[in-house]
């Protein structure tokens, strides 16, 4: 049956670590009406390195356009109601190109991605002044985690990269002024830009003036002119240039984490999300104020939906290591075929019998900011098997949320009631069991799932010139919400977690 809708539809660009998707919603119901989408490969060319091909994430996008639109077309729905575009990307994720061939000079370097833990080491030697000179800046801790120190490496060591700014034709950009510049045009006019919410995960954006901050980077030698412009997070950036969405606006633009935030409708001081995919991250909405954590979180732009609208900024905690160590599984050791088959096998044993499983791959994130940590298994006995591996993996993932949990109760001061959850790794509805038993506050997961995209297409829909989404909290009440209520006692649960952070302190003996 032909199904027809004439509301205004807004399509939305997820180009997630892990995979990309292009989504297509109603813009009055937010109903999602048809998606594709393409796994993106990773490299692991030296320990502790992850690239991509930024070639191989462009072409996934198109093709996830493409196949949507025919998709849309077999439901009877004409493409041309799609009014504006949306785009949300993994963060920190860094790629440079030339912008007369627009070929990329080297390969995108992942924000999970270590190569510059010495950069680092060297560059807190010579930070001005004291240590809150980045800090209080950036909102940010060195690490290897943000674009800053990633392109100070690709200027130190790629020649391509080296010779093409001195002769003027290098761009920067994280994987949204990639994608931008590409889809309005590339080498013939493409649009050089970002949004705040990705310029404030690059260490050289202040999120105070919302400027490039020139002491930032002459700290870091990046020069200036490879920079995208700063845009805000919903306005027209520019026209697509080709396929079959050719003239729509791309009128949407956010950090996948902050994507998520609009999503959920995260608008209030003291809102939060959860979000699972490659990597976790908890954002709470802190309002017009830049709040800085005590307790290992960062400071970051929120969103800011519109040129004249006001800039909101969340504290975040950001675990780099959630669905990626499901992927570990499937693919280094090979215990299941697919990540859904964890689930079965962590519900064959219903524990881990005391075996605890740190993924510290990329050294630890939040709270604990320490690259030189490293994964470990521990607890292990003639008993344990695969199942009791696979327990121990989906644990850790809410450990490290609890770790994040705690330390967002402390900033903030009021404990949080409930958290609203999303991510490709909520489908696991073990995991939100053992999530609401291991926080002991109920857990509450969307009945859409796809909330990243959502955000993007929101902002999109709500730009200036397209105007077919308001950004009223009403817009979303029909959503209705699964539970995951805690069930077992709290008395076991913290004897766990305990036991777990004894875990955390061996993986950090763990100097490679
Ligand atoms: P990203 O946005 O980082 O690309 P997604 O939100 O798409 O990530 O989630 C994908 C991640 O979730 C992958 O790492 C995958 O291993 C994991 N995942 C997907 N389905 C499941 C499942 N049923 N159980 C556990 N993990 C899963």
């Amino acid at each position: 049956a032909k199904k027809a809708v004439l509301e205004p539809l807004v399509g939305a660009v997820d180009q997630g670590t892990s995979s990309t998707r292009f989504l297509v919603f109603n813009s009055k119901t937010a109903e999602l009406l048809s998606h594709h989408q393409v796994e993106i490969k990773q490299e692991f060319p030296r320990e502790g390195w992850v690239e991509q091909d930024p070639k191989e994430i462009l072409q996934s996008v198109y093709e996830c356009i493409e196949k949507t639109c025919e998709k849309l077309g077999q439901l009877g729905i004409d493409i041309s109601n799609i009014k504006a575009i949306g785009v949300c990307n993994q963060r920190e994720t860094t790629v440079v190109w030339d912008k007369l061939t627009g070929e990329p000079l080297y390969s995108a370097v992942v924000w999970l991605d270590l190569r510059t833990q010495s950069t680092v080491e060297n560059l807190s030697q010579r930070i001005p002044g004291n240590n809150n000179f980045v800090k209080s800046k950036t909102g940010l801790p060195l690490s290897t985690y943000f674009s800053a120190v990633k392109l100070r490496w690709l200027l130190d060591n790629v020649r391509k990269i080296q010779k093409a700014v001195e002769e003027n034709r290098a761009l920067f950009g994280t994987v949204d002024s990639w994608l931008i510049w590409n889809l309005t045009g590339g080498v013939r006019g493409g649009v050089h830009c970002t949004d705040v919410t990705n310029a404030s995960r690059t260490m050289l954006f202040n999120i105070h003036s919302l400027k490039w901050d020139e002491d930032l980077c002459e700290f870091f030698e990046i020069p200036m002119e490879i920079l995208p412009s700063i845009r805000s997070s919903s306005e027209i950036y520019g026209l697509m240039k080709t396929g079959a969405l050719e003239g729509v606006p791309i009128s949407g633009c956010l950090g996948d984490q902050s994507a998520a935030l609009v999503g959920q409708m995260c608008f209030q001081n003291g809102q939060t999300k959860n979000t699972y995919g490659t990597g976790c991250f908890l954002l709470c909405n802190t309002g017009r104020k830049c709040v800085f954590s005590e307790h290992g979180l960062l400071t970051t732009v929120a969103y800011k939906l519109g040129r004249d609208k006001p800039v909101y900024y969340a504290l975040e905690g950001s675990v780099a290591i959630a669905g990626a160590v499901v992927r570990w599984l499937r693919d280094n050791l090979g215990i299941i075929k697919t990540s859904e088959e964890i689930e079965k096998l962590a519900k064959e044993v219903g524990t881990s019998y005391g075996c605890y499983f740190v993924p510290a791959f990329s050294g630890l994130y939040a709270p604990y900011w320490e690259p030189s940590a490293r994964g470990i298994i521990c607890g292990l006995t003639q008993f344990t098997n695969k199942c009791h591996i696979a327990f121990a993996a989906l644990e850790a993932v809410c450990f490290q949320t609890r770790e994040i949990l705690d330390a967002m109760n402390r900033d903030c001061g009021i404990p949080l009631s409930h958290l609203q959850v999303d991510g490709g790794m909520t489908r696991n509805k073990i995991l939100m069991q053992l999530q609401a038993d291991i926080l002991y506050i109920p857990v509450l997961k969307p009945s859409m799932s796809e909330t990243t995209a959502l955000g993007a297409a929101m902002a999109a829909g709500a730009a200036e010139g397209v105007g077919v989404w308001s950004l009223e909290p009403e817009d979303l009440s029909a959503v209705t919400m699964e539970r995951f209520e805690p069930q077992i006692n709290a008395e076991e649960c913290e004897i766990r977690y305990s036991t777990w952070k004894k875990a955390v302190m061996k993986s950090m003996g763990c100097v490679t």
